[in-house]
């Protein structure tokens, strides 16, 4: 686990004054790493810390000597945090690197992003046990949660190829549906479009095969975590995933923030993982005292839409969701490691673990419109009057979220967001 230091310090204040607005995703505490390069260039992407509303170009400041982040995501712990904290203090007020670094910030609504890292192999978890035990009961109502959910951290592999950075716009596919009187299955689009609210776990420093890391040693092998939607075609998803899991309900395209919050940066919001007594309490390699102390992240989630009628009307987005991650997650991000590699399998800098839909127990926190219309049985209304089954073209979906607690300052995950195109 990362250590609070000064670099957490909530009377440390930035040079970059944007950085200092209460309410900024982006503090000086934050510093969270991301693939930039202004808009509309050709240039290849580099590596940036966000600052405030800036983009702090590492490699034009004399920081890295790359522009490969899978490279720096490889680092060890120790070296991570001694980036940290160079780049914290070089920010910090009256740093004597302001007069150097102010050349290379670049602001960041004239810049494009690319996903933060090479993501070699993607992994979808299912680790919001309301969000299981929801949809579990829509396709399986007597027997909601799978006898082995409680002891393993449920996860299938994705594909890595579709995922896309937030602003990209999502195209509906199309694919094989069995309507609900039908005898045979027709091809065409999917009408019952999803997003699903979910965290993405990047991971850094990878392990060797058959050398399984422990869940001790898991967080230093997370890079950080970032906000992650899992478009989902719930028709195809449930003509096809029996008996081997989704396919291509969810492999056509997936969201993610520009911004990775690294571990360090997420030091001061960590809260205890906890075992109900009735529940099967997890297994030795599922369990130690750092991830019972803290092992879970209290992270806020938001999700709100934006129809095309409200945007053509310049009506601001409405809210679908609020929850915490940290009310949803049954596994923590240092289970999914040890659980994944505890085969030999061998994770890789940039890997991703998706983590599964983090749903809180009130109709209020669902983190997916299954659930917020009981498997589209209803619909949900919308402030100017319209009703939303499942996605329509021209949806814009809007992922948010950030940490707040007394003793730190304020931290954002940015935006994840994605309009659905026909
Ligand atoms: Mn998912």
């Amino acid at each position: 686990m990362y250590a609070i230091d000064a670099t957490h310090d909530p009377k440390r204040r930035s040079w970059v004054e944007s950085a200092n607005v209460p309410g900024a995703d982006y503090p000086i505490q934050n510093l969270p790493f991301g693939r930039f390069r202004p808009a509309g260039s050709a240039q290849a992407y580099r590596i940036g810390v966000a600052i405030g509303d800036q983009v702090l170009d590492l490699r034009a400041a004399g920081l890295i000597d790359t522009d490969d982040m899978n490279a720096l995501m490889n680092a060890s712990a120790a070296e991570r945090v001694h980036l940290r904290t160079k780049i914290s203090d070089g920010l910090a007020a009256h740093s004597a690197s302001q007069a150097a670094w102010q050349r290379a910030l670049h602001p960041q609504s004239a810049c494009e992003y690319t996903l933060p890292c090479r993501v070699g192999d993607y992994t979808d978890f299912y680790t919001g046990i309301h969000h299981a035990t929801t949809v579990g009961k829509l396709f399986r109502p007597d027997n909601p949660l799978m006898p082995s959910y409680k002891w393993v951290p449920i996860g299938y592999h994705g594909r890595a190829s579709s995922l896309v950075v937030s602003g990209t716009a999502v195209k509906r596919p199309n694919g094989q549906t069995l309507a609900p009187d039908a005898k045979a299955p027709v091809l065409g689009p999917s009408m019952r479009l999803d997003y699903e609210l979910e965290l993405g776990y990047y991971i850094g420093r990878g392990n060797a095969q058959g050398h399984p890391i422990s869940i001790d040693d898991a967080e230093a092998h997370l890079f950080g975590v970032g906000l992650f939607n899992d478009w989902s075609a719930r028709d195809l998803q449930a003509w096809e995933y029996q008996p081997l899991g989704p396919f291509l309900s969810k492999n056509f395209s997936s969201t993610v923030a520009p911004w990775i919050i690294t571990m360090e940066a997420l030091a001061p919001f960590r809260a205890a993982f906890t075992r109900a007594k009735d529940d099967p309490q997890p297994l030795p390699y599922l369990d130690g005292s750092k991830n019972r102390e803290q092992g879970q992240l209290d992270i806020q989630l938001e999700v709100l839409i934006q129809t095309e009628r409200m945007r053509e009307a310049g009506e601001a987005p409405v809210r679908l969701t609020l929850g915490s991650a940290h009310d949803a997650a049954y596994w923590t991000a240092a289970q999914l490691v040890a659980h994944h590699t505890v085969n030999g399998c061998n994770l890789q800098p940039g890997d991703l673990l998706g983590s599964g839909t983090l749903s809180g127990p009130t109709k209020d926190s669902a983190g997916s419109l299954l659930e917020l219309t009981s498997g589209g049985k209803t619909t949900i209304r919308l402030p100017n009057g319209e009703t939303r089954g499942f996605l329509e073209n021209g949806d814009t979906l809007i992922l948010r979220g950030w940490c707040e607690r007394d003793g730190a300052v304020r931290i954002g995950l940015g935006e994840a967001v994605g309009t659905i195109q026909g």
